[in-house]
């Protein structure tokens, strides 16, 4: 399979776009005339300039206006493209796309569309160049691929073909499985990019909103194993116009859209097993079992109010690692990580940070598929030296260098806390903690989509749809990714404004650390009332809060006093209740949440989110009143 990106959908200068792009791993390039306009090469300089970055120039676009229209205009087109043959050459490449006419002297008509594409094929015979037809979504006479196939089989020319786009079908929801008639050596080129379902013209919504396959909700799926079912072996080819992209990290971007593609690829194979797919082997998604572990990089006094917090929260030091200052804290399944390590990973993430969460364990029934399923997808391992009798546990790192192990029991490596570490205690009684319920990352608004690609290219996880949160200060969208078996959640927390608290942790850290986790309880009355003992503190929740609550929902009197009285805070669905209480925020702009599901519940009680956020901004502003 050769994977190949048009050159607007990244940022940068071409310089930067080519850098990205080959070192994401792609193929080839479309390249876009206004990017090449821009340089100061000449056109022979600019495609060797290429191909030494190892990309081959795939295709030349856009040329526009061509079919359909009267003398002399007709005359013209033809001259024109006669200049664009004179520089694709120069350039090295052999195939150029023209897009379906928007020009207001354009005539309809098949036949006479045809005519055009015959004589111009025969041109570009001559130079050993081909010319692929594209039906715009807003084409003024051609707007349907069904169409434009129609006119490219009466043009009956070997070098006119079709080029089909995801984007224009979809858009306009035109049935994909129409591209199986198509013969696939009549196909020349096959663009893709997936859109958020949004009511707006084509035009705007094409310009601005295309987003990487799997982040929009187009079926770009069931598009390509049209494709593939064709017979189609040639490109396969990002086009993706998007504000948000064009003012983003090329690298990021062009990491995102290699693994979106090859993601879409291996699931086309998996669909539809009886198309040859030319795509090396990769494991299916692998299904997160739970968290293992939340590894704290964390030193001195930082360090001490870090056992501190655990201790509150009923936790036990149950182990120390035989060769390094880390130790093990646990309660029910939750492990809870201090790494106080001078050198190495967590070292440096504690001086770039401070306190902060360097490393997360997952359970996975196969921690070597996971690697290989993720590398597959561009993302890059992670390993550092090993003391004596340590294992080699399989990790990659995350989007912004945080780093993910994979654990499993086959290959034994949920025993690394028997091997590694030395048992000093067993856990007590603790608080009825019992296990992660669910993960948040404070992350720029712009880098959600690259998150939630990660996420849902690697693992079997689901996207839910992006919720917004109403911090004082501004807006954070939330999104919600889920394992399908609902064992592993993990929250993504975008934001726009520095001053929401999203916004201040960020501005004082970097990356998309991980702002707050859940921990699931079974009885919240019951923990909470351990905790005082234990001498936890809850966020302080407003009594208005409670009045509303009891307008809202159908509670008993005495379990509102209680929650009220326990800083609890509540939310149902249909199918099922939510109680949670926020920790107050600790060292690094972290907090903790204990929550109570019940099965059903889906959500993650982001009715409350302004409420708890506001709550934590009244606590902040009373901890920097100076004490007279
Ligand atoms: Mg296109
Ligand atoms: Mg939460």
């Amino acid at each position: 399979m050769k994977t190949s990106i048009a050159t607007v959908s990244i940022s940068g200068s071409l310089r930067e776009k080519l850098e990205a792009i080959a070192a994401a791993g792609f193929d080839g390039i479309e390249i876009f005339e206004q990017d090449f306009i821009a340089d100061d090469a000449s056109p022979a300089e600019l495609g060797r300039m290429i191909r030494d970055h190892g990309l081959e120039i795939t295709l030349f676009q856009p040329f526009r206006d061509f079919e359909g229209l009267p003398q002399p205009y007709r005359a013209k087109a033809f001259d024109r493209a006669e200049r664009k043959f004179d520089l694709m050459q120069e350039l090295g490449t052999d195939l150029v796309l023209i897009c379906s006419s928007v020009h207001p002297r354009a005539l309809g008509g098949i036949d006479r569309a045809a005519d055009d594409f015959r004589e111009l094929g025969e041109r570009a015979a001559k130079r050993g160049l081909r010319v692929g037809y594209e039906a715009l979504a807003w084409g003024r006479h051609i707007n349907d691929h069904r169409d434009a196939w129609e006119i490219v089989r009466r043009a009956d020319h070997p070098n006119v073909g079709l080029i089909l786009d995801s984007f224009h079908t979809l858009s306009r929801k035109i049935d994909p499985e129409t591209i199986r008639r198509i013969p696939g050596d009549k196909i020349f080129f096959v663009q893709l990019a997936d859109a958020p379902l949004i009511d707006m013209d084509l035009l705007y919504w094409s310009r601005h909103f295309r987003n990487m396959p799997g982040e929009g909700d187009l079926p770009v799926r069931q598009f390509m194993q049209a494709v593939a079912a064709t017979g189609y072996r040639g490109p396969i080819s990002l086009e993706i116009f998007n504000d948000q992209f064009r003012g983003g990290n090329a690298r990021l971007l062009a990491g995102d859209g290699y693994r979106s593609l090859i993601a879409l690829m291996d699931d086309v194979r998996r669909a539809e097993p009886e198309v040859a797919v030319d795509l090396p082997a990769m494991p299916a998604r692998v299904t997160p079992k739970g968290v293992a572990f939340v590894e704290f990089a964390s030193r001195g006094a930082e360090a001490v109010q870090m056992e501190a917090l655990f201790t509150t929260l009923g936790f036990t030091k149950v182990a120390v690692h035989r060769n390094k200052a880390v130790s093990v804290w646990q309660q029910g399944e939750v492990r809870f990580i201090l790494n106080q390590e001078e050198t190495g990973y967590a070292a440096s993430a504690w001086a770039a940070r401070g306190t902060t969460v360097c490393d997360i364990g997952l359970t996975v029934s196969d921690a070597a598929a996971a690697i290989r399923r993720a590398q597959s997808l561009g993302a890059r391992t992670f390993e550092q030296p090993l003391g004596p009798g340590e294992l080699q546990i399989p990790a990659i790192r995350g989007l912004s260098g945080s780093v993910l192990h994979f654990l499993d029991h086959d290959s034994g490596l949920d025993g690394v806390w028997d091997v590694e570490f030395e048992t000093i205690a067993e856990p007590g009684q603790g608080a009825g903690l019992t296990r992660i319920d669910h993960l948040a990352q404070t992350m720029t608004y712009e880098d959600m989509l690259s998150w939630s690609l990660f996420y849902t290219a690697i693992f079997d996880m689901q996207k839910t749809p992006m919720v917004d949160v109403i911090d004082p200060d501004g807006l954070v969208r939330s999104q919600a990714i889920a394992a399908t078996d609902g064992q592993f959640r993990i929250t993504l927390n975008g934001a726009d404004s520095h001053r929401t608290l999203a916004g201040r942790m960020l501005s004082e850290t970097f990356g998309a650390p991980l702002q707050h986790m859940a921990i699931a309880c079974d009885d919240i009355f019951e923990t909470m009332s351990r905790l005082q003992v234990l001498g936890f503190e809850a966020l302080p929740i407003s009594a208005n809060y409670y009045d509303d609550l009891a307008s809202r929902f159908d509670l008993p009197a005495e379990v509102l006093a209680q929650m009220k009285s326990a800083h609890i805070l509540y939310d149902a669905d249909e199918a099922g209740e939510f109680f949670q209480v926020y920790s107050r925020t600790f060292t690094g702009g972290m907090f903790l949440e204990l929550v109570q599901r019940s099965p059903g519940y889906r959500g993650y009680g982001g009715p409350n989110a302004p409420f708890r956020i506001a709550a934590q901004k009244r606590q902040m502003r009373m901890a920097t009143i100076p004490r007279s």
